[in-house]
């Protein structure tokens, strides 16, 4: 039996004049000989150089875009440009037909938006291809960085009964009937006679259980499926998305600012090292979209500058209250140009203002830290007063990057428990609901930290999509379950 061996470790390894077998699907065939072969494992394809002369024209037919084959042959010094190697062929084989008048795709450039509604099948075409691998390799690059420094990845409830956390709108679970559904005697739906006995919801966040699980293995991280019912149809919103949150004991808020900031530099790091190929790809697929917007709309840098650029500036970091003084003397909010104009200290930042921040102001990432506390979850830890700042803030810190805006939100944890209590009761939060929360508090309880990373807007900025749905396999957003 011939060895099948994949087109990456072909490209890498080189093994002239050996016979071997490759199998993948066709990416073009020209002049009856010349077939550009992609199995998936690199951007790149292998040429195969078919035999004409002696393959059954019947074959040579069927050798069209997007068909499944398997050749062998000798691995030659390739004889044309372009190439080093190429698959001299003895031996082609179809394992699945693809008739080009039916499928939907086609050998040439085709819109976002046409293969979103083909989500099926845009992982054929090679920006999604690329897209996907990166995907991959980020989220091995995040096991790695987080293995490396002994931390214990925490696999946290998808389906919760706590809905206080307040994160999001929540997705129900329950397995009551839509018609008959059982009331109780006032009339509220009777969640007692559902599969948990109790109203359950899909989880917006793994936090509050990380949190358990720090106080006792120091230093976790959750990385999965989180679910908001937001109707937020953006480019960077999803109803289904990944989140990546790690909690730590014993950090503060400067702790979590450096393991969020050396994360992102790592992981954009090792992208850098291990894709180059893919990002080839999106750097020129960025480079085409770019041409259709005008001149002052252009982004200054190329995809991997941007990218190396955020692992070679440190981020920014300054105080809520900082960033508030420089919008509200910006250009733009003096000349009207905020659709949300920046009036006063207490209102949350709209995007336009964190790109604001980082695109024009600072030009590199930015962390912005010590919010409000009425703009912030009830478990972010006060800080004590300062002078010059007008009202109660929390030691929250949000990190912004360009084109994206918000891509991590954390905060130092408030580890005292009286000033829980009693910021869960100024928000009307039922202390019974978080009972099990609240004992980490009252049994040795320590300072602590943590962060949530979305990480499709960790991909989108690394591969230089636009839309956030063009990121993950299978978007789920207002209005779309498809496949
Ligand atoms: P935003 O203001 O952008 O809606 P958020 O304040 O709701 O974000 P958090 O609750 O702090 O975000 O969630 C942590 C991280 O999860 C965010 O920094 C972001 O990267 C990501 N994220 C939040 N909501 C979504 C969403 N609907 N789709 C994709 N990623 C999201
Ligand atoms: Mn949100």
């Amino acid at each position: 039996m011939t060895k099948r061996l994949k087109i990456a470790e072909i490209l890498r390894t080189e093994p002239l004049n050996t016979t071997i077998q490759v199998k993948g699907w066709v990416k073009a065939f020209r002049n009856n000989q010349f077939l550009a072969l992609n199995d998936g494992s690199t951007a790149s394809n292998l040429q195969v150089v078919v035999d004409f002369e002696n393959t059954d024209t019947a074959i040579l037919d069927r050798l069209k875009f997007g068909a499944a084959i398997r050749a062998q042959g000798t691995l030659i010094e390739s004889q044309g440009k372009g190439q080093k190697v190429e698959l001299k062929a003895t031996e082609i084989e179809i394992y699945g037909d693809c008739n080009p008048e039916e499928f939907p795709l086609q050998p040439k450039k085709q819109t976002l938006e046409f293969l979103r509604e083909h989500a099926h099948l845009r992982f054929r075409t090679n920006t999604f291809a690329a897209v996907f691998r990166i995907r991959h390799k980020l989220a091995f690059a995040i096991h790695k960085f987080f293995e490396d420094r002994g931390f214990v990845y925490l696999h946290t409830p998808v389906i919760t009964a706590s809905d206080a956390e307040g994160a999001g709108e929540m997705f129900r679970v329950t397995t009551l009937p839509f018609d008959g559904t059982p009331r109780t005697e006032s009339g509220e739906v009777d969640f007692s006679q559902d599969f948990f006995k109790r109203s359950t919801n899909l989880t917006v966040s793994g936090q509050l259980e990380a949190e358990l699980g720090a106080m006792a293995l120091g230093e976790v991280y959750t990385f999965g499926p989180t679910f908001r019912a937001e109707n937020s149809n953006t480019t960077r919103h999803l109803a289904e998305f990944w989140m990546i949150e790690p909690e730590v004991a014993f950090n503060d808020l400067q702790d979590n600012m450096d393991l969020a900031e050396g994360m992102l530099s790592f992981v954009i790091g090792y992208v850098l090292e291990h894709c180059a190929d893919d990002l080839k790809i999106l750097e020129e697929r960025l480079i085409e979209e770019e041409k259709s917007k005008p001149q002052d709309q252009r982004s200054e840098m190329t995809l991997t500058e941007k990218l190396r650029f955020v692992i070679d500036n440190k981020f920014e970091r300054l105080t809520y209250t900082e960033a508030i003084d420089i919008l509200k003397n910006s250009t733009p909010n003096k000349k009207g140009k905020f659709q949300y104009p920046v009036e006063g200290w207490g209102t949350d930042l709209q995007s336009e203002h964190e790109r604001y921040l980082v695109e024009k102001h600072f030009k590199k990432p930015v962390i912005l830290t010590n919010y409000p506390a009425e703009i912030k979850a009830f478990y972010m830890r006060q800080d004590d007063p300062k002078e010059g700042v007008p009202g109660p803030t929390v030691a929250a810190m949000d990190i912004l990057f360009p084109g994206i805006g918000e891509i991590v939100g954390g905060s130092q944890r408030e580890e005292r428990y009286d000033l829980l209590v009693r910021r869960m009761h100024e928000m009307h939060i039922p202390e019974e609901e978080l009972s099990w929360y609240l004992d980490t508090r009252r049994f040795g309880s320590c300072p602590h930290a943590g962060y949530g990373l979305g990480f499709e807007r960790l991909v989108l900025f690394v591969t230089g999509m636009t839309n956030i749905r063009d990121v993950i396999a299978f978007p789920r957003y207002p209005g779309s379950a498809e496949f």
